[in-house]
């Protein structure tokens, strides 16, 4: 439950004076319903309105406060010309202009013969100054207030500065200081101030440096953030060590067999992978451990051995990977690999359906199978397993954090393994995973080809056509990928339609098209021919992007580049290079394109060491968009900035630790005040993990 001392603030934003429903939705767009949303809308510029000059002083252009004498009213004499007020000060004389305006309302707010203050944009007109519709007009007794540094919010449609700003002030009224949650000494060194007082900086900067991200008042408040969401993610994972685990040993005998049969040495990158991915197993504790690796690197072998473990043991064990074509590329590969120990993978994916599904689900919940590779079909709930050990999830580039923790019911201790192909930056993978064991494969196997990458303008597209003649005439495979062009998956395809027949004209029957309509067995059908070489060209959308492995390609053009990601062009273009011969990406882009564009592209072009790639990504896009944080699972983050903080990020991570590691239910004092950090942040999940939640 949460405390009643922030009732107040998750009250909804129409229990503010002056807020009615209308503005309320609008606030809702840009903010958030409650009251606790708007105040995280931080300000995004000012307007400055201590400049108070005299009427003949002031200088056009500029933003000014002025004090004057209303001398006379000039009404409209006709529709179209605006309606003029005289002021005037002791310099000389001014015009405020407004159009259609009214003329009860400008007499009420600029009565004939009194002093007014107005503030807002000064304007040379001919000979004479004018200020046209003022921001703001006051009596002499607001002449405070009205010549301060505004803060300025970023707005919708139909949402106005005025009303936002006055929405912001009654919001700004309703929270009370609240028990410091934060450690004194940190506190200290980094100057912060106290909760109540940082949210009152930050909503009245006082000149441009002030909205740095950097001030000790938006520091604080960032951090506030991401201890809160260190402390969450600790205390799940607090929660799932102390769950029991059984302890999984194997006694090596399927393991050796299939050692014996691989036509490769382990990498040491590999057996250390291996050996950690063991010592888990083999705890009381469940295992929930990250196999981080770069394309290539080698991670299915690790994932089998913890696999083999489980079947040895005498439980089942299961692989999930995110797509259809990718379950099956695995499940290929698995078979192959585990033949020499006797094991027969099965198959389960959204496409066996009716009897032939049944007797499936029938082998996994007698045990029959022991192992098992699929899609999320594996673990709907109808599926049951006599005895699931051992689960292993590739995400490649994917966060599923929830899947993940999800997952677990289905056996009695599962230890879970995922591999992610993303070499996430530790900055997002301490948000994503919270501290979670890591393996990371560094090393690549040997054999692997460096391959070449340009960046071609979309105009030069008869000369990418030439080469791509040249290399198909020399035995090459090319995949040739077409973008998203919308969020539409019709567009999509249209695309690649459209570029499908067009190659097709030039080279004849050798080209084939694969996207995500496809039905599964013609997929499968265009990938084999292009696997075995009856065709040479794939036309593709990115469902190739993870998984296929065709050593014989060994060139990749992809359209329209910019539009992917970068951990995407990566992942794109790790699908060549694979055998011996030497390997070219072609880059395509449209004529002009922007800094940012060309400095991504140029990264892809430089390197080929994903860790770079990953963290250029970062720096030139943001976090929240390198892996489009919605569909990614990524928390996001209101206050905090993953670039601009990252330094805070570790400190967080460390003060999360120590905090539970001496206060594991959140009790003492300090306990309890961060008990109301983690409600502030709507953590309440995390919580019920708390005894006395
Ligand atoms: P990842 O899943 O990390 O992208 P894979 O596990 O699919 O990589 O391995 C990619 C390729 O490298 C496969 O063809 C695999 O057989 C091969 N491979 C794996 N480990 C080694 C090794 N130690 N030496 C040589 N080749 C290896
Ligand atoms: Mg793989």
């Amino acid at each position: 439950m949460r405390p009643e001392i922030l009732f107040p603030l998750f009250k909804d934003v129409t229990s503010l004076k002056g807020v009615g429903a209308r503005t309320a939705e609008l606030i809702s767009k840009v903010a958030g319903p409650h009251i606790i949303d708007l105040l995280w809308h931080l300000p995004t510029d000012i307007i400055d309105r201590r400049y108070r000059p005299k009427i003949a002083e002031a200088r056009p252009d500029t933003i000014a406060t002025i004090t004057l004498r209303i001398t006379k009213h000039y009404p409209p004499f006709n529709k179209r010309s605006p309606y003029k007020v005289v002021g005037m000060d002791d310099t000389g004389a001014m015009n405020l202009v407004f159009f259609r305006a009214r003329s009860d309302y400008l007499n009420k707010v600029l009565p004939e013969n009194e002093t007014r203050i107005v503030s807002g944009k000064v304007e040379r007109f001919g000979d004479t100054l004018q200020m046209t519709h003022p921001d703001h007009i006051g009596t002499e007794d607001e002449i405070d207030t009205m010549s301060k540094v505004e803060p300025v919010y970023p707005l919708t449609a139909g949402l106005s500065l005025k009303v936002l700003g006055k929405a912001m002030s009654a919001a700004l009224e309703i929270p009370k200081p609240l028990p410091e949650w934060q450690d004194g000494p940190l506190m200290k060194r980094e100057k912060w101030p106290a909760w109540h007082e940082a949210l009152h900086a930050v909503h009245a900067p006082e000149s441009e440096a002030e909205l740095s991200p950097v001030t000790p008042a938006r520091r604080r408040l960032a951090y506030d953030e991401l201890l809160s969401n260190q402390l969450a993610l600790a205390l799940v994972r607090a929660h799932m060590k102390r769950s029991k685990g059984l302890s999984l040993v194997g006694d090596g005998t399927l393991r050796k067999k299939v050692l014996a049969a691989l036509p490769f040495e382990l990498t040491n990158a590999q057996k250390l992978a291996i050996d950690e991915v063991d010592a888990d197993l083999a705890a009381e504790h469940r295992m929930l451990r990250l196999l981080q690796g770069d394309v290539g690197s080698g991670k299915t072998v690790v994932a089998l051995m913890a696999m083999l473990s489980a079947v040895e043991a005498g439980g089942q064990a299961v692989l999930m990977a995110p797509t259809e074509i990718l379950a099956r590329q695995h499940h290929a590969t698995l078979t192959q690999m585990a033949e020499p120990a006797g094991l027969q993978p099965l198959l389960l994916t959204g496409r066996e359906r009716g009897k032939n599904r049944d007797g499936l689900l029938e082998k996994l919940e007698t045990g029959a199978a022991r192992l098992a590779v699929g899609t999320h079909a594996l673990f709907q709930d109808d599926v049951a397993y006599k005895d699931l050990r051992v689960a292993v999830i590739d995400e490649q580039h994917r966060f599923g954090v929830h899947q993940r923790l999800t997952l677990a019911s289905k056996g009695r201790a599962v230890d879970v393994l995922v591999m992610t192909a993303t070499p996430i930056p530790r900055t997002l993978m301490l948000t994503a995973y919270g501290d979670m064991d890591v393996s990371r494969l560094m090393e690549k196997p040997a054999g692997r080809q460096p391959v070449t990458t340009a960046l071609i303008s979309n105009e030069r597209l008869d000369e990418v056509v030439a080469a791509v003649k040249r290399a198909t005439g020399s035995g090459a495979r090319v995949y040739w990928v077409c973008p998203l062009i919308e969020e539409s998956e019709t567009s999509d395809m249209a695309a690649a339609e459209a570029r499908y027949d067009h190659l097709k004209s030039i080279f004849g029957e050798r080209v084939g098209l694969v996207h995500g309509r496809l039905k599964g067995a013609e997929k499968d059908a265009v990938m084999t021919a292009f696997k075995d070489g009856a065709i040479d060209i794939l036309v593709a959308t990115t469902v190739i992007e993870v998984g296929v492995d065709v050593p014989e390609a060994t060139v990749m053009v992809i359209e329209h580049a910019v539009r992917f990601g970068l951990a995407q062009l990566h992942q794109l273009r790790g699908r060549i290079g694979r055998g011996s011969g030497k390997s070219t990406c072609l880059l395509l882009h449209a004529g002009h394109i922007g800094e940012t564009a060309k400095a991504r592209l140029t990264t892809m072009r430089e390197t080929d060491d994903g860790f770079v790639i990953a963290e250029k990504d970062l720096e030139l896009r943001g976090a929240g968009e390198l892996l489009g944080t919605r569909q990614s699972g990524l928390p996001e983050f209101r206050l905090a900035d993953i670039t601009e903080h990252a330094d805070l990020l570790p400190i967080a991570r460390d003060d999360a630790e120590l905090i539970l590691r001496n206060d594991p239910e959140l009790e003492s004092e300090r306990g309890q005040a961060l008990r109301q950090l983690l409600y502030l942040f709507e953590r309440d999940a995390a919580i019920r993990y708390l005894r006395s939640g």
